[in-house]
């Protein structure tokens, strides 16, 4: 779910798109001390791959991470999006109840998907309410995410970075999804937690290789995604209800002039040396 502190379409560009104050969530900060990768590690190069993704809200994936996506769609691999809530609470419009909501989200999303190229099976929907995630019992909710690990056995997982600006974020379900897929990965490790992934249903542990962070605020890595651009902003602009008019009277209709804002506005802050790219904090055997 976005900020809608300030919900002026003139000023989408620079307030949804994550600019502000120092300590605000990063859809794209500098690179730093960035890691070289061999040519054929890279992500514009992975195919065939088990991708796992987390995200705490059906839009954040698409919003930071999109053109990879669409890019690792391209490519072939197995993409897997597992969503931490139903994003039902983020509308200004009181008519609407929390149950309609949850179903306009879960709509937008699975278009979303669908234009970046991963099909709606693909998804996974562990269904907390919006805002309600670091109330859950974390204990049962890191099983819930070892038990994804443990099905999919992933080459490489995305998620929310953890690094230590998280406790400045506000968004709580942001901060609890971050930590928690971190943790997750322990567990998904050794057996001995949630014994009964293995005994009820014969998951094996698994030890997550490689892990891409977004929404990180000390990036290493860049992925070049300016060929698949299009399809980020399409996919962006399809969070019909995250954006104003929709969110203070619910329409499924986006005027012309804000997918055009949305646009613009993620082709100024995805911007570098003429190309558009997204990043990420990489690490090896998280
Ligand atoms: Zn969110």
């Amino acid at each position: 779910m976005l900020r809608r502190t300030l919900p002026a379409l003139a000023i989408l560009g620079l307030v949804i798109l994550g600019a502000g104050p120092a300590n605000a969530q990063p859809i794209s900060a500098d690179l730093v001390n960035p890691v070289e990768v061999a040519y054929a590690d890279r992500v514009e190069k992975l195919s065939g791959k088990s991708i796992l993704v987390f995200t705490p809200h059906p839009d954040d994936e698409t919003f930071s991470m999109g053109g990879t996506l669409a890019v690792l769609a391209k490519n072939g691999n197995k993409i897997t999006i597992v969503i931490y809530t139903n994003d039902n609470k983020g509308s200004l419009d009181q008519e609407m109840t929390s149950e309609r909501l949850a179903r306009i989200r879960r709509a937008e999303e699975e278009k979303a998907c669908e234009i970046l190229g991963i099909a709606q099976e693909n998804i996974v929907w562990l269904g907390y309410e919006d805002g309600d995630l670091e109330y859950a019992d974390p204990q049962r909710l890191r099983g819930e995410v070892a038990r994804q690990i443990k099905i999919h056995r992933p080459d490489v997982v995305f998620s929310p970075d953890p690094g230590a600006k998280w406790e400045q974020w506000h968004k709580t379900d942001h901060r609890m999804s971050a930590f928690i897929t971190k943790d997750a990965f322990i567990a998904a490790e050794w057996h001995l937690y949630y014994p009964q992934h293995l005994l009820d249903e014969k998951l094996q542990p698994y030890q997550v290789p490689l892990v891409y962070h977004y929404y990180s605020h000390e990036p290493n890595y860049e992925v070049d995604v300016t060929e698949v651009f299009d399809l980020k902003t399409r996919a962006a602009a399809a969070h019909v209800s995250q954006f104003e008019p929709s969110t203070s009277k619910y329409t499924p209709d986006m005027p012309e002039l804000v997918a055009k804002e949305i646009d613009k506005g993620f082709r100024e802050r995805n911007a570098s040396n003429g190309r558009l790219v997204e990043r990420f904090r990489r690490e090896v055997a998280p």
